[in-house]
């Protein structure tokens, strides 16, 4: 790719599941396109993620259609190893034309011509078309609340690996989504004291009835879903696959020894105080389990489906002291608390992308991943087109989308009127007529020189 500029119709940028999913698509109809990957393939899912951690959905959900997992239960969670092999044997499978440890550095409109000029690490790209597959969660977000010399280890959610990789002493986990939930519960288990800063959160029972929450959101048409309820955009969902799948219960957790505390409110000479929240924020996700069982039930009666009760689903076990009495502050000094491990969520970086297609936020403006600029794509945004687009499910879908409006457009552009038609024709003929004719002549050349 050095030397000399290399031109493509389609550019894919990233070689996660979006990335995979789009090159599929691309290929099935015959668009000629390149992937691009800075790392390796599904790198997020080999050095972005903790140890231990398994796919949020049960394997016969969490892939996409063309393939299984192979040697696993399809109700079983797929180690986070385990979901990159799945991606590097889903792109081997259709040859995709992926090329890894190049980044693109980036993007500009060509002026004058339609396209893109394309810098990466590896030389320059002329495309027609960018497809934008970097990831719904690309630079861990910490909030600026405790400064970095105040005399503790802080470290994102990503990059969290294990208990041991902590100092010893208790742990402030702030943020309890499925990232936030997991890490403590793994601390706690592991015999740390442990203090978790919860939000509000919503939280699906890992299974109900008999089938997984997966299940239910995809019957239910929640997965479907293309807009979040007002003010719902940035709920987290408090769900775990880990240890063979449980329903997250904020109450059984502090039962069994994690102090649970509000939202965290700010940092002041060693001393966190929390929102007078958590109560409330518990009782919200409450609301939202309960509300998706009578949606279940509701289902299961209007259907006639034979599926087994399961009242004890509705069981709230009895508020814990943490709950009834919450901490306003925790001096963490005085509490032993050494580490705090900041699970509070990702933003995108698009600052390589140097198209007309962000609004003043720096948000990116699509429809359904088209986006304004023409010619440039995303796939795997959050809420891309429905609630499942970054998802693995999800976003096979979107790509299919985005991949069937790249062929229209070049249909479009492959358009030639009446007169073009007959010029191309004219030109067509006389090449045929040069080829034969050169043919003919070598013919003779042969004969005069005796060659059979
Ligand atoms: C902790 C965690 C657990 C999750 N668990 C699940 C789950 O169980 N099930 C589920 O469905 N979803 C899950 N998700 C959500 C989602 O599936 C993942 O975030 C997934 O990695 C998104 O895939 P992607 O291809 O869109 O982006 P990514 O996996 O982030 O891939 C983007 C790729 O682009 C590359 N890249 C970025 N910039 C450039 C550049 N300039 N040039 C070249 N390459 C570039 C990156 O190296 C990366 O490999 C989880 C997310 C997190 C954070």
């Amino acid at each position: 790719m050095t030397a000399e500029t290399l031109s493509i119709d389609t550019l894919v940028v990233g070689a996660g599941q979006a990335g995979v999913a789009m090159s599929e698509h691309l290929g099935k109809l015959g668009v000629p396109h390149l992937v691009l990957e800075r790392d390796r393939i599904a790198e997020r899912w080999r050095t972005g993620r903790w140890d231990s951690l398994v796919a949020n959905g049960p394997a016969w959900h969490d892939r996409f259609p063309g393939l299984e997992f192979e040697g696993l239960d399809p109700d079983a969670f797929a180690g986070k190893d385990q979901v990159a092999e799945y991606f590097e044997a889903y792109a081997r499978k259709f040859n995709a034309p992926i090329r890894t440890g190049v980044e693109v550095t980036s993007v500009k409109r060509r002026d004058g011509h339609p396209g893109f000029t394309i810098e990466t690490t590896d030389g320059v790209i002329e495309a027609n078309r960018v497809v934008v597959a970097t990831g719904p969660f690309q630079r861990p977000v910490i909030p600026q609340l405790a400064p970095d010399d105040a005399g503790l280890t802080q470290l994102h959610s990503a990059d969290y690996r294990n208990p041991a990789q902590l100092p010893e002493g208790a742990v402030l986990v702030v943020g309890a989504g499925s990232s936030g939930v997991q890490i403590a519960d793994e601390l706690q288990r592991a015999g740390r004291q442990v203090y978790l800063s919860v939000g509000a959160h919503d939280r699906p029972p890992r299974s109900y009835r008999g089938r997984d929450f997966c299940w239910w959101l995809g019957v239910l048409g929640e997965w479907d879903k293309e807009v979040a309820g007002p003010g719902r955009e940035h709920v987290t969902i408090a769900v775990s696959g880990a240890y063979g799948g449980q329903t997250i219960d904020f109450r059984k957790l502090a039962h069994r020894g994690i102090t649970l505390v509000g939202l965290t409110r700010s940092f002041a000479n060693g001393v966190v105080s929390f929102e007078q929240d958590l109560a409330d924020n518990i009782r919200r996700g409450d609301e939202n389990l309960m509300a998706l069982l009578d949606a279940a039930d509701a289902y299961v009666q209007r259907n006639g489906i034979d599926l087994p009760e399961e009242p004890d689903a509705r069981l709230v076990p009895p508020d814990p002291d943490c709950v009834t009495q919450p901490l306003r502050e925790l001096d963490l000094a005085q509490a032993g608390v050494k580490t705090i491990i900041w699970a509070t969520g990702y933003a995108v970086d698009f600052n390589w992308l140097q198209v007309d297609t962000f609004d003043a936020k720096g948000k990116p403006q699509h429809q359904r991943g088209v986006a304004k600029e023409p010619g440039i794509y995303f796939v795997g945004l959050p809420w891309l087109s429905r609630r499942g687009s970054s998802f693995i499910w999800g976003v096979w879908h979107d790509a299919k989308h985005i991949a069937d409006h790249i062929a229209t457009q070049r249909k479009y552009l492959a358009y030639h009127d009446a007169s073009q038609r007959r010029q191309n024709e004219r030109l067509a003929r006389a090449a045929t007529e040069a080829e034969a004719s050169r043919e003919k002549s070598q013919v003779t050349k042969a004969n005069e020189l005796g060659v059979n």
